[in-house]
Order: structure tokens, then C-alpha cells, then sequence
């Protein structure tokens, strides 16, 4: 009888098996019976077939078990095995034997998002932290690797004066993931999302086809792949604008009691119609004990226009502290030790249940009170996200907004330190998929698909716009035929 995967896997323990230019390596652990027991095994039958790629193929447990997580360490799907590309032909030879066995198959930035979307039980993963160059298009214009982190961007960018116009508050995940899932960051207010910025991407269909698409040339395609959460083809390059670099910018930071709400609200309208480009990060932090049932909100600006703006004078908040004057660069890494220190001291590894969504401005006053109110609203977190963002700024594409003008993008930062699968890791998924999901969407609002838990059929058609669902059904119906990318995501 022929060993079935996992007893192949149970039998290869700690050994290190993978499989490159045709040829399976075996690491120095790996004892003769294994390699028997390998040898004769379902899972060499499959992979045999497998195309030859440059890059590698991972199959031992100890290798793919990292992608059988994600940021939020609450899903686990293992898959069949992980290739980690040198080149895009890999990504088509993979998709062209996916297609053609109807194996499921996924792409991977850093595994940032929280529910489970980037894994695949009995499927392949592609690893895309393997591909990462990055080029002058043009004088403004970069291509890309999808693999590439937005502090490599970054790095790259400023050598030439020139900045991404948007960049997550933490510039690690990378640039194909945030394609597919939209990005906000504190400069969205003004220039929209990370997707919003993309004129250009290369794609392999899931047939294993490669092309090029954009606002005007297979449009479908384009439009359906940002914030589409890798459910039409494959990002292999990104082109996308850059920006001059500001050559200074003035941080400030203002400070209101969890009780003035409205003040505060009504001062996030006021910089964002005032500052027409700059950054704003605003957060409601719980207060350390003993009164740690109680909230502040503190709001961080940074602006480059002018050193003293029109609308210091006109909020209601005093400033905290003296102004911050630094680099762009310094400023777009202000997260970034801390989160390399988190990588160190293994607080990454905590599950991060977090809540990402959008709400008219009108509903945000009262859901503001309740996130102070509700211990199901704040259980788990000692900061929330409360920021302000105007439609107009946002193109259309799969990332979803409100229909509203003037929104607040809201985050819920819980974090487990009681572990995995523990009855408080239990109970904050079940608060944010039973209060919470239902609450914002019936408020007319929208979730951050990478940090919501996956929404029902009935949700998904309460989150898309009848004409964005209409257009994205055609579009993965004409270039995903077979289903087979991305099942995890729970689109479709
Ligand atoms: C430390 C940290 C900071 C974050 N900061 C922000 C922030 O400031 N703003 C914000 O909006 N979000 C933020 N996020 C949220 C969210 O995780 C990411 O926006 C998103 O998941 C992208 O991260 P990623 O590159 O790891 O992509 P992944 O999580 O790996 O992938 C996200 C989705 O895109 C698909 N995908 C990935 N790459 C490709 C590709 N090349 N082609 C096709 N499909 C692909 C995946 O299958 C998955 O469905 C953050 C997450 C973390 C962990």
C-alpha cells in the first residue's frame, strides 16, 4: 500500500527534504527508510510531475509549517508544498500544473494578513519574499517585485530623492501583498490607498499565462486584482508612481480625555480639509492603570507644507510636547525598530485577532463610544486606530470604502498573551465576528478584508458595491475558470 502524505511526514521527523531542478535533497538527518518510505510515497507520485523550476520547492513540515500560519496565529492549513520562485516563468510553470491537476494555489507577501487568507490545505503556496528587484520605469515610475518590502521601497526610492506617495505604518509587509488588499496608511487621507498608486502590474492567470494590464489596457483585470486579494492571477511586478521627497517634515502630537469625542472628531475634519498633503495617525490608548478602564485619544500629524499651519488655531486640543522636526525617512521608519524588537523578543508570535474597518463619519461617534464602552469592543487591546480618510481621494477597485464622503478608519489592535486557541483568543474572535462585523456593516461601513474574519455570502454582498461585485464575479469567472486561486480568502 502507498504511504499517504502524512505518513511520509510523520516518518521524515526533523529531516529536510526539498526539491530543486528536478532533484530531491535530503538533509543529513534523513535516515535510508525514510527515503524509502519517500520514495514509494503518493506525495513523490505528485510531486514528479511537478515541472522543473530555478527556484525551490519546500515540502518538509518543518519548512511549510511557517506557511500554515499568518499574523494572526488563529488559522492552520498545511499545504502539499512551497515554492519559492527565482523568476516569473517558476510562478507560470506552477500555475500551469495547478490549473491543469485543479490543485489550489496562493501567493504569499509576509503573511501579514490575520484570518487565514494567504494559506492552502492541499495546495501549493508561492513565496514571493524570493523575488525582489527593483527598477526605474521611468523618472517617477518604479517596477517592482512583488517579494519586496516597503522599507526596501524605501531604500530604494530615496536614493533618488523620491518616496511611494503611501506606505503601511510599518514597513514590512511587501509590495505585492498590499496591492492585493488595497493599504492605508497615514497619507491616505490625501492620496488614497497603496493600490491607488499601482499604473501597471504584471500578472500570471491561473492557466500560468503572463500579461500586463492597466487603467487601460485589460482594465477587467487591473481593477479586479487591486484589492482583490490575489483572486484573478498573480502579481509579478508592480509599476507604480513616487513622489519628491519633502525636505523636512514637523511632527506634533495633541492629546483629548476618552470623553471628547466629538472635539476630537470634529478636529480630524478640520486637518484634513486644511493639510492638503500630510500624514495623520490618529489612536485612542487606554490608560495605564490603576485607571485602565478609561481612554485618550492621541493624534500625531506631521505635515511638510508649512512650519506653522492655519489649522494649529482653529482645534480645540492644545499641542503635547515641542514639534518634531525630521527626515521623511526618518519618519516613515518610525515603527521600525519596534517591530524588529517585536521579532526578536517574540511578541510577533502572540496572535493578533485585529479588526480593521471604515465607517461613514456619521456612525463614528457613537461606535468611538462604544469601543470605550463595550469590553467585547476593547477586550484584548490597549490602542485602537481612530483616523480620517475622504472617499475622493480613493480610485475605484476592489478595496471598498463607504459611500460616504468623510469616513474614519477604525483598528482594533488585540493582541493574545494567553495563547493560541485560549479561551480569551477564543472569545475575541467570537466578539469581532458576532458584535462587531454584523454592527459595522449594518452601520453602512466596510471591513479591511486582511484583518477581518472571512464574511458570509450575505456579508460579502453588504461589503461590495452591486457594481464592484458584479465586475469582480466576471473578472474571476474569465481568468480563474477552475477556482483554484486563493480559495482561502472566502471571496468567492
Ligand atoms: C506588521 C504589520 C503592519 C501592517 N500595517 C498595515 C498598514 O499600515 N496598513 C494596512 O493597510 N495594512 C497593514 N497591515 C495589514 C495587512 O496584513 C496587510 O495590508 C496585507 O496582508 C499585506 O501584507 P502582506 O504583504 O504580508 O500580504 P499577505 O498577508 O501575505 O497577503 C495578503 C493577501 O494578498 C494575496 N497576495 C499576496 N501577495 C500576492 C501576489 N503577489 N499576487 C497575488 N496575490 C497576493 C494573499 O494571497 C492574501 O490573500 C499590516 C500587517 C502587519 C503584520
Amino acid at each position: 500500500m502507498q504511504k499517504s502524505r502524512r505518513d511520509f511526514l510523520r516518518l521524515s521527523g526533523s529531516a529536510l527534504v526539498f526539491l530543486m531542478g528536478g532533484e530531491y535533497f535530503f538533509g543529513d538527518a534523513v535516515g535510508a527508510e525514510t527515503r524509502r518510505a519517500f520514495a514509494h510515497s503518493s506525495l513523490k507520485t505528485l510531486l514528479d510531475g511537478l515541472p522543473d523550476f530555478d527556484g525551490v520547492v519546500l515540502i518538509d513540515p518543518f519548512q511549510t509549517d511557517s506557511y500554515a500560519d499568518d499574523f494572526g496565529h488563529y488559522v492552520s492549513l498545511r499545504p502539499l508544498g512551497v515554492l519559492q520562485p527565482r523568476n516569473t516563468s517558476d510562478i507560470q510553470k506552477l500555475a500551469g500544473f495547478c490549473f491543469e491537476h485543479q490543485i489550489p494555489l496562493t501567493m504569499r507577501g509576509t503573511g501579514g494578513a490575520a484570518y487565514g487568507q494567504t494559506q492552502v490545505a492541499q495546495g501549493f503556496v508561492i513565496d514571493s519574499s524570493t523575488l525582489k528587484t527593483a527598477r526605474w520605469a521611468s523618472n517617477s515610475m518604479v517596477e517592482l517585485d512583488p517579494g519586496l518590502i516597503w522599507k526596501e521601497v524605501l531604500d530604494f526610492t530615496i536614493q533618488h530623492q523620491r518616496i511611494p506617495p503611501v506606505m503601511p505604518d510599518t514597513i514590512v509587509t511587501s509590495v505585492g501583498g498590499k496591492a492585493s488588499v488595497g493599504g492605508i496608511g497615514e497619507t491616505s487621507y490625501c492620496w488614497g490607498s497603496i493600490a491607488d498608486q499601482v499604473a501597471e502590474l504584471e500578472i500570471v492567470l491561473a492557466d500560468g499565462q503572463v500579461t500586463r494590464c492597466s487603467r487601460t489596457s485589460q482594465s477587467d483585470l487591473f481593477l479586479a486584482a487591486l484589492g482583490g486579494m490575489g483572486q484573478v492571477g498573480l502579481i509579478t511586478k508592480v509599476v507604480m508612481d513616487t513622489r519628491a521627497v519633502p525636505p523636512q517634515v514637523y511632527s506634533r502630537q495633541f492629546r483629548y480625555d476618552g470623553k471628547q469625542v466629538k472635539q476630537y472628531l470634529q478636529d480630524l475634519e478640520i486637518i484634513m480639509a486644511a493639510e492638503t498633503e500630510g500624514a495623520i495617525g490618529g489612536h485612542l490608548v487606554r490608560n495605564p492603570a490603576p485607571d485602565n478602564a478609561t481612554f485618550s485619544y492621541v493624534l500625531d500629524v506631521t505635515h511638510w507644507l508649512n512650519e506653522e499651519p492655519s489649522w494649529l488655531t482653529q482645534i480645540s486640543a492644545p499641542q503635547s510636547g515641542p514639534t518634531k522636526t525630521w527626515s521623511f525617512f526618518e519618519y516613515a521608519n518610525r515603527n521600525t525598530k519596534g517591530w524588529y524588537k517585536a521579532v526578536e523578543n517574540g511578541s510577533v508570535l502572540n496572535p493578533h485577532p485585529y479588526l480593521s474597518f471604515y465607517l461613514p463619519a456619521s456612525e463614528a461617534e457613537k461606535f468611538a463610544l462604544l469601543l470605550q464602552e463595550k469590553p467585547e469592543a476593547n477586550f484584548g487591546a490597549n490602542r485602537l486606530m481612530l483616523s480620517p480618510l475622504k472617499r475622493s481621494a480613493f480610485l475605484p477597485n476592489m478595496f471598498q470604502l463607504p459611500l460616504s464622503e468623510s469616513i474614519i478608519h477604525f483598528r482594533i489592535y488585540r493582541i493574545v498573551t494567553t495563547g493560541r486557541r485560549s479561551p480569551e483568543h477564543e472569545q475575541m474572535i467570537r466578539h469581532n465576528l458576532d458584535s462587531l462585523v454584523p454592527a459595522i456593516l449594518a452601520a453602512g461601513g466596510t471591513v479591511y478584508l486582511p484583518f477581518s474574519p472571512l464574511l458570509t455570502k450575505a456579508q460579502l454582498d453588504q461589503q461590495f458595491s452591486t457594481t464592484a461585485r458584479a465586475d469582480f464575479t466576471l473578472a474571476k469567472q474569465k481568468y480563474d475558470p477552475r477556482g483554484i486561486l486563493t480559495v482561502n480568502a472566502g471571496l468567492f
